[in-house]
């Protein structure tokens, strides 16, 4: 589903200031793989590569045999919109409600008011926050806005769902019940990529593991290795 091929990114003309470099490694449909490093490891790097927010200095990335950096700018937008997106600030919109944050999200997507209406609640029981449907943001638990988050990345029906640190910011509870969600949302069908820097959360999982340091692969463990 996903290929990087020999791929290297320089942000600099400094010949030695490679942010990651010799990444290879492919993931396939339905996978749950985490990627942990320190911080400059090239997590980052690394999924902008696959988001096309940046083009690789050497090397490809293939999403669906597809090659990413071919794409043009409205195939780009469509790519996006098969990859759901989780990040550690959850990135709510603090002025709309539960259910206009992820209408929101469904609207950019085009749906109709119909669809809304109903993939709305149903997405929120799915995580579990049906009775804060007409809550603000700041209203909610770390965790809760994050299962809101994970609501707005899933209810589109991506491919992928991308979740950058989901649990920097959140207690061991609220981390543990972040990591069942996102093994839910595994087990219907929906590939994950997980950053982390959370060991608890690697052992929890028992997944595939890919270590990063200086820029590089170092290990890729079939299931929960930190060893950083
Ligand atoms: P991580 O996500 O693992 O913390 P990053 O991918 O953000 O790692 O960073 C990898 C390396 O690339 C670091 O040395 C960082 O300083 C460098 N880097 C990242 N983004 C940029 C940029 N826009 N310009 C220059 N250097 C960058």
């Amino acid at each position: 589903m996903i290929y990087f091929d020999k791929v290297a990114k320089k942000y600099s003309n400094d010949p030695n200031a490679f942010a990651i470099q010799d990444i290879n490694f492919s993931v396939a449909h339905n996978e749950f793989v985490s990627i942990v490093g320190h911080s400059g490891a090239g997590k980052t790097t690394l999924l902008k590569m696959l988001l096309a927010e940046e083009r690789p200095t050497e090397g490809n990335v293939f999403f669906e045999s597809v090659n990413v950096n071919e794409l043009h700018r409205n195939e780009v937008t469509k790519l996006r919109r098969r990859i759901g997106m989780i990040f550690q600030d959850f990135r709510l919109l603090p002025n709309k409600t539960v259910y206009e944050n992820i209408a929101f999200a469904m609207e950019a997507a085009g749906r109709s008011d119909e669809e809304i209406a109903f993939d709305v609640p149903h997405v929120l029981e799915l995580v579990d926050l049906g009775h804060k449907i007409w809550d603000f943001p700041g209203h909610l638990s770390g965790g809760e806005k994050q299962r809101v988050a994970i609501a707005r990345a899933i209810v589109n029906q991506p491919d992928i769902i991308i979740a950058d640190e989901p649990t920097g910011n959140l207690d061991p509870v609220n981390t543990y019940e972040i990591v069942q969600i996102l093994k839910k949302v595994n087990d219907i069908g929906t590939t994950v990529i997980l950053t982390t820097h959370n060991k608890g959360i690697i052992d929890l999982l028992g997944r595939r593991v890919i270590t990063m340091e200086g820029g590089r692969i170092i290990r890729d463990d079939a299931s929960g290795k930190y060893v950083l």
